[in-house]
């Protein structure tokens, strides 16, 4: 019955295939891990062009991350042998409302040009406003503030929509003002925070029918990943984009359980206000709309997975997956049961893992492939032993001649990767950190990074030129110039050259004076270098050169932020002997950090593994408190306890053909050592797919030998049929049998963990 169809339609199969040919109507493809959801999408998007059915610009295609959505791109150019021109709304939903925001920022007061505020800048902004308010910000800290309000518009609530039960949960009732003040500053700095890119676009849709109208005509294809991870203001920005034109009023949802939504809904109203504006006389003019005209929603592709919600934390709301039939009538379902990435045993411990989980919908998952090698679970002593063993683990893999860029190190917390950082600095292994933030990338710290340089090489003419007119000093472009070809003449370095060019007339007096007190101060950096702490210099050197004073007079959103990345560079300096032992480090980490191209192992969060494959997955710091963390159990309990379970399920599924576990009996968190215990999920795997292994970073348990032997005894506990499970048990004997304490680490097994429960896991980290 296969009926031949273009190229790319080949491969699928005939469940995948229906996906992609349904091009009317609303479909959903709910289906677990490596099924080829995302496959289905991209494939859907060839079909869509080379059907002619809609342009490039016609398509709002959303991706969870960037990167994705390049990739995505990539492979239509493959799918349909020639590179896509244009997909403007290929992205994700903050890049895409930020663009729409951008086309209509008047309507936001705001100009088109408006900066995207990061949480540190968020954060700052509300101290100021706290500080205005006469409100303490020790009592109620502006961080909070800054999760209440992102929670607000992550549900699409405006300050006058925010519950009044809500509002006051800060400071007695302030917060729903605060909110709203917060709004208005934004506004005057010409500034959006991220749910602002969304929720502003909400607004001006339901304010301006005639906008929305121009986009729903827009986009005659809309297709989303990752659904299950969509939270409600991005439900409700779909669900405006999704409606047919013509019939903006007759579509309003009915949601018996969350009257909300249908508020929000309701396109041509403002705010609060009750009487609708009759937006559904309006023209419905929409040429070339050829399908589903009648229509009340179009042609609208979800994908996604309840088992892969791991957002619950930001808002992601998994019951809009189990809405969808619902809320798109004549929805139709697929389901793909055929997971084309693992092989059997990590498959088999993925599914028996997630199958703890009570709330979801359950599905089959099966594959065709080979049982492959178990899952591995290995302990470790410390964290640096865990980094180690891994390390050499990733070497022996190279040496077999496979890809770093088939490797993956997956962290529960952004802290975790310092000492995978350090260690593969150490080894000279390229790696690169996906989602995070390159601190030595950012501009300040290349500033300051530069002063020292100068210092401690006079002849680093990249950095002297980084930092001669910064602060500015009046010494331009053409001062510049004059200097280097001064030095090309004289075969001199930069710094030399001005050091001579100041003794003469060349330059003008002010220039010359200028560049004569910088010589000089460097001349005095130098010389105090010999007698001062390179910690000390550095600070020293960031406040006579101006270079702090200089962001401390900044006015824009963003100065304060880079004066604390400053402090914090001169914190990290601590770690090293010397100014040389330092900036020997920083060249190595800019260097690893260097092309995209390059074949290097990644080091990510879970959280941004989301979509993502590799050959060989490390997980490390499997243990009670990081993962699960601690928070998560704290703030959320059983239902923090699932989504972490998620997160396991979302680890191990990434691996095509190696998945390896670790956990360590000590951990440092915050400078503090703490003694942990095995996480429960390695009791939820099941024995047959998991094999224990030693440690390659050296003997887990200092020699004592009892590891691997005790450890089988204990593999029964696998289906976790103790009550005490298997792994904490022999963790709590080892421990009472008085683990090793090594140098430096102090207190009993008490004292330390309960430092650990109280100053676990800082939480999850996003990484986009
Ligand atoms: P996740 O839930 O993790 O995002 P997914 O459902 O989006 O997974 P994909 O990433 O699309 O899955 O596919 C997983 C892997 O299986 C990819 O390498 C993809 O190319 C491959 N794959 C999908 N469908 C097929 C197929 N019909 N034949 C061969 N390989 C396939
Ligand atoms: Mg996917």
């Amino acid at each position: 019955r296969a009926s031949v169809g273009p190229k790319y339609l080949s491969g699928l199969n005939p469940e995948q295939r229906e996906a992609v040919e349904t091009l009317d109507g609303p479909v959903l493809v709910l289906a677990g891990a490596g099924t080829g959801k995302t496959r289905v999408l991209t494939t859907r998007i060839a079909h869509i062009l080379s059907q002619g059915r809609a342009r490039p610009a016609e398509i709002l295609s959303v991706t969870f991350t960037n990167k994705a959505a390049r990739e995505m791109k990539h492979r239509l150019g493959q799918m349909l042998g020639h590179a896509v021109e244009g997909m403007p709304w290929l992205g994700t939903f903050h890049s895409i409302g930020g663009r729409i925001l951008r086309f209509h920022a008047e309507l936001a007061q705001l100009k088109s040009n408006f900066t995207v505020l990061d949480v540190d800048d968020q954060v700052r902004l509300l101290k100021q406003l706290l500080q205005a308010e006469n409100i303490d910000d020790k009592r109620w800290p502006a961080r909070m503030l800054a999760g209440l309000i992102d929670g607000w518009k992550n549900r699409g609530l405006m300050p006058s929509q925010v519950p009044s039960g809500e509002a006051a949960m800060f400071a007695n009732g302030k917060g729903g003002k605060l909110y709203a003040s917060y709004q208005e500053r934004l506004k005057i700095l010409n500034a959006a925070d991220f749910g602002d890119l969304l929720l502003e676009n909400i607004r001006i849709f339901r304010e301006h029918p005639d906008i929305l109208r121009q986009y729903q005509q827009r986009f005659k294809f809309i297709l989303v990943d990752e659904y299950q991870d969509t939270n409600v203001a991005q439900y409700l920005w779909l669900r405006l984009l999704s409606q047919a034109p013509s019939s903006a009023k007759a579509v309003i949802p009915e949601r018996v359980d969350d009257a909300n939504y249908d508020a929000q809904l309701r396109v041509g109203e403002s705010g609060d206000e009750s009487s609708a504006r009759d937006s559904g006389s309006a023209p419905s003019a929409h040429p070339g709309m050829t399908v589903a005209a009648a229509a009340p929603t179009k042609n609208i592709c979800c994908v996604g997975d309840d088992d892969q919600s791991i957002y619950g934390w930001r808002g992601a709301e998994v019951d809009n997956i189990l809405r969808f039939e619902h809320d798109f009538p004549g929805a139709k379902v697929i389901r793909l049961e055929r997971n084309y990435r693992s092989t059997g045993h990590i498959l088999a411990a993925a599914s028996h893992l997630i199958a703890h989980n009570e709330g979801r919908l359950g599905k089959t998952l099966r594959t065709e492939d080979v049982e492959g090698e178990k899952v591995t679970v290995t302990g470790s002593w410390d964290s640096e032993e865990e980094a180690r063993g891994i390390g050499e683990e990733i070497e022996q893999i190279q040496r077999q001649g496979e890809k770093l860029n088939e490797i993956a190190i997956l962290v529960r917390a952004s802290y975790q990767m310092r000492e995978f950082e350090d260690r593969f600095v150490t080894l000279g292994l390229p790696y690169r950190v996906i989602g995070g933030p390159r601190f030595y990338e950012r501009a300040e710290i290349r500033d300051a990074l530069a002063y020292l340089r100068v210092i401690n090489s006079p002849a680093d003419d990249l950095a002297f030129e980084r930092i001669i007119n910064t602060p500015k000093r009046g010494l331009g472009d053409a001062t510049v110039q004059m200097l280097h070809d001064h030095a090309r003449k004289r075969r001199i370095p930069l710094f030399e050259a001005a050091r001579a060019v100041v003794e003469t007339d060349e330059l003008k007096p002010k220039a010359r004076g200028s560049l004569r007190d910088l010589v000089a101060q460097f001349d005095r950096w130098r010389t105090q270098r010999e007698v001062t702490a390179h910690t000390d210099l550095a600070q020293i050197v960031l406040d006579e050169s101006g270079y702090t004073e200089m962001w401390q007079k900044d006015r824009s959103a963003d100065a304060a932020g880079r004066l604390e990345n400053l402090k914090e560079l001169v914190r990290s300096m601590e770690e090293f002997e010397n100014l040389q032992g330092f900036l020997e480090h920083i060249s190595l980490v800019m260097d690893r950090d260097g092309g995209a191209e390059e074949d290097a192992v990644s080091l990510m969060t879970l959280h941004s593994a989301k979509g993502l494959e590799f050959d060989n997955v490390f997980l490390p710091g499997w243990e009670e408190g990081l993962f699960p963390s601690q928070r998560t159990l704290d703030e959320q309990g059983r239902a923090g306890l699932e989504e972490e379970r998620r997160l396991g399920h979302v680890g191990l599924t990434r691996a095509r053909r190696r998945a390896m576990i670790y956990f360590a009996t000590n951990r440092r968190i915050h400078g503090t050592w703490s003694t942990t215990i095995p996480s429960r999920f390695l009791d939820e795997l099941p024995a047959a797919n998991v094999e224990i292994t030693e440690s390659k970073g050296g003997s887990a348990w200092g020699g004592t030998g009892g590891y691997g032997a005790s450890r089988f005894d204990d593999m029964e506990a696998f289906g976790s049929s103790y009550t005490t499970p298997g792994w904490q048990r022999a963790q709590a004997n080892r421990n009472r049998g008085g683990g090793r304490n090594s140098g430096g680490r102090s207190g009993g097994f008490e004292e330390e963990a309960a430092t650990f429960s109280s100053s676990s896991s800082s939480g999850p980290d996003f990484g986009s």
